[in-house]
């Protein structure tokens, strides 16, 4: 066989590998799987590589602009976006929307928004180490698509699933780490703060108020560089 030939097949066992990514989690999703982030919503609106695809409406992928600086990494759907397939649109997002707002970030405009798990858990529970690992690769190749300069990370199970780090979020929202030459920062999730309404000094929203000028500051950093 000539040499072009067995390097066509090469090539057609690699299309067949790809086809199978949204079939078996073991399938690896090597970077520079999608030439964009098109491609990679179609895999994950078929995708079966754990349970959650068995009991989704809808994959949820992205929200916002796929070219901002900002990418917002979430835990994964709840009811809302399930129906909707839309990242953070319930009482969450709307939250989101305006903590953003309060420091002129637009949600359309300078962020781009995603889960760690792209199918919503049953009951809204956390999702388990299995779906995080099967889903993970397509988050990496988000990331690597949209190439933010900033990554927040809102949550304790966004934390871990993408930098490994399992302290709680009360201890380390707020600052400033760097995974894999990127700034990210681990903030509360807005749901925590539907819990604790209070303003005062301290509290859940205080203390997010401080994180989000803190990123904004970053943000005008960055752009004016
Ligand atoms: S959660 Fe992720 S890995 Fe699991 S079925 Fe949905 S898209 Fe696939």
């Amino acid at each position: 066989m000539s040499s072009e030939n067995q390097l066509s097949l090469f090539e057609e066992s690699n299309f067949e590998q790809k086809d199978l990514i949204p079939k078996n989690a073991k399938i690896p999703i090597p970077p520079g799987s999608y030439a964009n982030l098109t491609e990679l919503a179609q895999h994950c609106n078929q995708c079966h590589r754990c349970g959650l695809g068995d009991t989704r409406r809808n994959a949820v992928v992205e929200r916002g602009n796929p070219k901002a600086l900002i990418m917002i990494v979430g835990e994964g759907p709840g009811q809302n976006e399930d129906e909707t397939g839309q990242p953070f649109v319930g009482k969450a997002g709307q939250l989101l929307d305006k903590i953003l707002a309060s420091v002129k970030l637009d949600t359309d405009r300078d962020v781009y928004i995603c889960n760690t798990v792209k199918c919503r858990p049953p009951e809204n529970r956390v999702p388990s180490t299995e779906e995080m690992a099967a889903c993970k690769p397509y988050l990496l190749e988000q990331i690597r698509l949209v190439d933010p300069k900033i990554i927040l990370l809102t949550g304790a199970t966004a934390v871990k699933d993408l930098t490994g780090d399992k302290r709680g979020i009360t201890k380390i929202r707020g600052q400033w780490m760097e995974w894999e030459g990127r700034l990210c920062m681990p903030i509360l999730h807005p749901s925590y703060l539907l819990r604790n309404p209070s303003r005062e000094q301290g509290s859940p929203k205080w203390l997010m108020w401080q994180d989000i000028q803190v990123v904004r500051n970053k943000f005008d950093e960055i752009s004016n560089n």
